[in-house]
């Protein structure tokens, strides 16, 4: 018999976009709150008082004192293969590829560095409060069979996908057209849609792809139901450059893409700090997204992402880390760094709607909104505990607080994995914050 459990602490979650009805009216907060959850799914939420009397009497009530449950994080754009070279120094796009990732990802063909890596990358995540990500693998297959394969014993909701790359790369990190397709094929008949995991068809970008790769991708994304596409676009001037010496026929760096059939509901464009208009009324008529990776954008010189002009036409947006050319696995942190590009631009970025674009807002880009992203009845019990007294720091700052705003801007501002208390999936604890006792 399937076990209930509650957990009671403060308990935030949004219900809406604050940009559609307003921050008031985007999320749901219990000050003394209660989160029931049976197999791994939510039953209810709500005040302690209410509905601990309708509990029945065995079960079990975790108490939290000073802390917040807030859905786990969902990061839209991460590399797993690059975790161990995260930090690197002095690069923009095209030479960081050349001098850090492509070395490094030149390591995943073998099947045990790839395992390690996973192992480590997956309990980084769950460090830092984040249970579904949408990753890249490497070229190499067995890169991808690591990550599913660990990620599945985790009972995670993960999407990852095998890369495509077929020329302007090293020769060691090359597939081809046909073989990418293959591959790609025969991992999704492995693991699309087995337990919590999804599959992405994942080109590079359009430089490291020929026509006839893209061509093939394109026809793969189309041939199984429910499938994700995760690539790059408009990151940095000179890569959007290079597009247009390559693909002189295609309109725009989008239209490369869109002209193969790799647009559409699941497919998540990274970065796309320098659209065109045209090119955000197309992804969203299309229902397509665009991954927002603050740190990356920042740290790489990449650029300043115009959150506002995206959601005025309508672009599904979630929040992505992009490690490695991100600098943090925690989506505080992430928030912290879009806070300041926003700034940059005379932009607000409102704590709901920062809680949003981390939870709701990425499950909405990702299509997973029926499953996960908020602690609405029936959906998947994944979700943290943030703790209010996670550095001294955080505990002077908070207990200054006067509202639940100022206190979930200052808790973002100041929070990263220190915060991050436990972290469940499916309703099971999976990460606890081991305290020093010095
Ligand atoms: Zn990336």
């Amino acid at each position: 018999m399937s076990q209930c459990k509650a957990y009671r602490a403060s308990i935030l979650h949004s219900i809406a976009n604050p940009y559609d009805v307003g921050a008031e009216n985007s999320y749901e907060y219990f000050e003394d709150g209660l989160l029931v959850v049976e197999s791994g799914a939510v039953v209810s939420v709500g005040d302690a008082e209410g509905l601990l009397p309708s509990l029945p009497a065995d079960v079990e009530v975790i108490h939290y004192q000073d802390a917040l449950i807030t859905p786990g994080f969902i990061d839209t754009h991460i590399h797993y293969p690059q975790t161990g070279m995260v930090g690197s120094y002095g690069a923009q796009l095209l030479d960081w590829l050349e001098m850090y990732v492509f070395p490094c990802e030149g390591k995943f063909g073998d099947a045990d560095i790839a395992s390690a890596q996973t192992d480590m990358f997956l309990q980084e995540l769950l460090r830092n409060g984040t249970t579904t990500a949408l990753v890249f693998g490497t070229v190499h297959k067995e890169s991808v069979d690591a990550f599913f394969e660990q990620a599945s014993k985790l009972n995670l909701r993960m999407i990852a996908g095998k890369v495509l790359m077929d020329r302007n790369a090293p020769e060691y990190l090359l597939d081809t057209a046909d073989t990418g397709y293959a591959d790609s094929k025969e991992l999704i008949e492995r693991w699309h849609g087995k337990g919590r995991l999804s599959y992405a068809v994942t080109p590079r970008f359009a430089p490291t792809s020929s026509p006839e790769q893209l061509e093939l991708a394109g026809k793969l994304f189309n041939e199984f139901p429910d499938l994700y596409m995760h690539t790059h676009i408009s990151e940095n001037k000179k890569e959007i450059e290079w597009v247009s010496e390559l693909f002189p026929e295609r309109s725009g760096y989008l239209d490369v893409y869109d002209h193969h059939g790799l647009i559409g509901e699941r497919a998540v464009f990274a970065h796309g700090v320098h659209l065109h208009d045209d090119e955000c009324k197309r992804l969203s008529d299309t229902g397509s997204a665009v991954a927002f990776c603050p740190t990356s954008n920042l740290f790489l010189g990449s650029g300043l992402l115009d959150l506002e002009r995206l959601e005025k036409q309508g672009v599904r947006v979630g929040l992505g880390t992009d490690i490695g050319g991100g600098t943090s696995f925690s989506q505080l942190q992430s928030l912290n760094e879009a806070y300041k590009v926003l700034q940059l631009q005379g932009q607000k970025l409102d704590p709901f709607k920062a809680l949003y674009l981390a939870t709701l807002g990425g499950a909405k880009s990702l299509y997973l909104d029926e499953k996960i992203g908020n602690f609405e009845q029936g959906k998947e019990a994944d979700f943290i505990v943030l703790d209010y007294n996670a550095t001294p720091l955080i505990s002077y700052r908070l207990s200054r607080a006067s509202s639940l705003q100022e206190k979930l801007f200052a808790l973002i501002m100041l929070g990263d994995d220190r915060a991050v208390k436990e972290t469940f999936s499916a309703g099971k604890s999976l990460h606890q914050k081991k305290f020093s006792k010095s």
